[in-house]
């Protein structure tokens, strides 16, 4: 694995300020935090740096607000859940750089934590302008970043900033990077991928690249059906991206080629409407859909054998729901496989990864959450970390 440094490298920072990049781009409703799991990602990370005498100065962007101020858009919206996440209070700079950020650090002391405002409300962020960077760094000793979720964009504060300060990986970005790299990077084998979802178009990239990574690709969701559609199966009015039946059959070929055993749906679960429990619910081969039907999940009997794949395997890695999961009964594949690869990895079998908005929803329906080795909520770094793409945020910090 390629090597970055840690928190564990770090001795004492007895009055040192460290500049720490966290995720803090919450959902909110009303004005209020809907969903605190980021903070509490990045709680170890801030503790652990204030307990070694830190100043801490969290940095972070909230929503989008281009280059401007939108007193709408400031990340102190954030600073209750942070207080109470932490524990802690945690003093608001309404600046990320310049003179009123060397004051706070002249009124914090050791152990103290201030979170700076919304890094996105200077147009340097976005464009990763060095004077910015540099305008940031002169306030800091060091920079941890532990906002994986952020690592995707070269900007100044998740990629800038590395190549100026002694760079680290927080707790969370460290645990990230750990079970990516178990996954995908250099993973036990067999491997299998679960790649779900509603369209091949928005995962052409994942696909392209796990067919060459691991040994079992199973495909689900509404993606499915554009495979089975390639094949020559009649898939009625479901969703199908039609348009790309020569590019499925190409990332078959390119499978094939790899040794990559790829896994379709043989029989799915159909329905003339979309709606929970319709009546015209059925559950039928592959091959008899009619064209008035739409499959919605994959069937009971390919869920079985899929279970039993990984079974074999030794290695998961996970991204999009098999069915439309979010309407009942068609979270029923999606659930059940899910549970399979839960147990699986509490026997000590399987080191299973998921990621993506809905996957880690899908998951947490199915009540396993907990159970996988490993849940990322990062979403777009997610994915292209799938797709195989180098994340600059993670690059600087192993370049440092
Ligand atoms: P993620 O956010 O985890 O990356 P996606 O956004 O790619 O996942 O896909 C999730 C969506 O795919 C869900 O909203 C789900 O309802 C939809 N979906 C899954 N299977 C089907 C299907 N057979 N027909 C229509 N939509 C589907
Ligand atoms: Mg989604």
């Amino acid at each position: 694995m390629t090597k970055f440094r840690t928190l564990d490298d770090l001795g004492d920072l007895t009055g040192k300020v460290a500049l720490v990049r966290v995720d803090l781009n919450l959902p909110m409703q009303d004005g209020a935090v809907t969903d605190d799991t980021r903070v509490r990602a990045s709680a170890p990370t801030i503790l652990e740096l204030a307990a070694k005498g830190a100043k801490v100065l969290l940095l972070a962007h909230f929503g989008r607000p281009r280059g401007e101020r939108v007193s709408t858009m400031s990340v102190s919206m954030t600073l209750d859940a942070v207080q109470a996440v932490l524990g802690k209070e945690v003093m608001f700079v309404p600046e990320i750089a310049g003179p009123v950020v060397e004051q706070a650090v002249g009124i914090l002391r050791p152990g103290d934590i201030a979170m700076l405002e919304n890094t996105r409300f200077w147009k340097g962020e976005e464009k990763n302008d060095p004077e910015l960077a540099r305008a940031i760094a002169a306030n800091g000793d060091i920079y941890v970043n532990d906002a994986f979720s952020a690592a995707h964009r070269a900007h100044a504060s998740t990629e800038g900033l590395a190549h100026l300060l002694p760079a680290y990986a927080g707790r969370s970005m460290e645990a990230e990077l750990k079970a990516l790299e178990a996954a995908l990077g250099n993973p036990v084998r067999p491997v299998a991928a679960v790649v779900g979802g509603a369209k091949v178009s928005s995962k052409l990239d994942v696909l392209t690249h796990l067919v060459t990574q691991v040994d079992h690709l199973i495909i689900g969701g509404g993606m499915a059906n554009t495979f089975l559609a390639a094949r020559g199966v009649n898939v009625g009015k479901s969703l199908c991206e039609h348009d790309l039946a020569a590019t499925a059959e190409a990332i078959l070929d390119a499978a094939d080629g790899a040794g990559c055993t790829v896994h379709l749906p043989y029989d799915v679960v159909v329905a003339k409407e979309f709606a929970a429990n319709p009546p015209s619910l059925r559950t039928c081969n592959v091959h008899e859909v009619a064209a008035d039907e739409m499959i919605l999940d994959v069937g009971p009997l390919a869920v079985e054998a899929l279970a039993d794949v990984l079974k074999t395997c030794r290695t998961l890695v996970w991204n999009g729901p098999l069915g439309a999961f979010e309407t009942q009964p068609f979270d029923a594949a999606t659930v059940a496989l899910a549970r399979s690869a839960a147990a699986l990895t509490k026997e000590g079998a399987l080191i299973s990864v998921a990621g993506g908005g809905d996957t880690v929803a899908a998951l947490n329906h199915a009540g396993v959450a907990e159970d996988f080795t490993y849940i990322s909520t990062a979403g777009g770094a997610f994915l292209e970390w799938m797709e195989g793409k180098e994340l600059p945020g993670v690059k600087t910090l192993e370049q440092a």
